[in-house]
């Protein structure tokens, strides 16, 4: 059975909104508080893919207004180095988010920084503080990528309530904290992961599949259920040289309800709400509510 028209979920163009609403709450942050947002972005090591990534986060605060630094720091570096750095950002009343672009160079305990970070800075929603918050429905940052799923499925007036939400993969980055959200939103959830037995069949009964496993191409037409909306998560280097996610995204066109594009489509919504959570962190170091002032200029975006 198939579904006969596929509709794309476009990540960029709703980044591109997110994005436009972040500007204006900055500007209203800064005429009521004097106040700009600061991201700090930290790398370590000269990884091609996080120095693409940290532009790409680098050029989106700056287009929305934030005072943006990246700290850069040698894969020679040492734990000592990379905690002094934390606890100088952590510090800096200029600073509202902390990113440490991971992974970091074999040798350095990434646990140790994450668990470092000052909660209320930690935007990337990762520190053991963040993880019991979302964990609890406490207020604090929810991982940019997962709140990124859910918030463009959102936007598309897409349903998770009640729904059967299918995710491969339970990293702490994403499998764990979109099965725990979509929880909170009162869908039902099964999390797959390497060991999982009957992959394809717990596949086949989602009617939102999301996947995070980072193989090429891995979900195949007949893994998706006729008119079920498919969150590519994965970011592969193809056989070919282009990126591409883990699904095979042109056989299931025609099959899947909705899909999000590699690129497009989930890896736009990431950055968008990381500045929505640095947004957030400043307004609340301001005792102001930032969820307030996303929705406000939300409402005149779309007034
Ligand atoms: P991890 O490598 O941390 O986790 C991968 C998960 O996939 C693991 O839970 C693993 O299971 C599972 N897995 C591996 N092989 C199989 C298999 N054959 N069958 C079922 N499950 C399997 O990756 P991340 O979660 O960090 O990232 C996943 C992908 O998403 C990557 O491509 C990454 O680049 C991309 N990504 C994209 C982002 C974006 O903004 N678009 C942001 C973050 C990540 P097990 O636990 O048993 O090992």
């Amino acid at each position: 059975m198939t579904s006969p028209s596929t509709q794309l979920l476009d990540g960029k163009a709703t980044a591109a909104a997110v994005r436009v609403e972040v500007q204006a709450a900055t500007a209203a942050l800064r005429d009521a508080h004097g106040l700009q947002p600061g991201l700090t972005v930290v790398l370590v090591g000269e990884d091609p893919a996080s120095q693409v990534y940290v532009r790409n986060k680098d050029r989106a605060a700056t287009e929305a207004g934030f005072q943006v630094d990246t700290v850069r720091l040698p894969a020679t570096a040492s734990q000592e180095e990379l905690h002094a750095v934390v606890d100088r950002l952590n510090a800096d009343p200029a600073v509202h988010g902390i990113l440490v672009q991971l992974p970091l160079p074999a040798g350095l305990d990434s646990d140790a920084v994450i668990d470092r970070l000052d909660p209320a800075k930690d935007v990337d929603g990762l520190s053991p503080r963040s993880v019991a918050a979302w964990t609890l429905g406490r207020p604090g940052h929810r991982p940019c990528t997962p709140a990124g799923c859910l918030e463009l499925m959102a936007r598309y007036g897409l349903e998770v309530a009640g729904k059967h939400l299918v995710v491969i993969g339970r990293s702490m980055l994403v499998g764990k904290p979109i099965a725990t959200l979509a929880l909170e939103r009162n869908a039902t959830v099964t999390i797959c992961h390497s060991r999982t037995q009957g992959l394809e069949d717990h596949c086949r009964r989602a009617d939102i599949l999301v996947a995070a496993v980072g193989r090429e191409r891995m979900v195949k037409a007949d893994w998706i259920r006729p008119g079920a909306v498919v969150l590519d998560v994965g970011i592969n280097r193809g056989a070919d040289g282009k990126l591409c996610g883990d699904v095979d995204t042109e056989a299931a066109m025609g099959v899947a309800g909705w899909i999000t594009p590699v690129p497009g489509g989930v890896g736009p919504m990431t950055i968008a709400m990381l500045l929505r959570n640095t947004l957030c962190a400043a307004a609340a170091s301001a005792g102001a509510d930032g969820e307030a002032l996303l929705a406000g200029a939300a409402g005149v975006a779309a007034g």
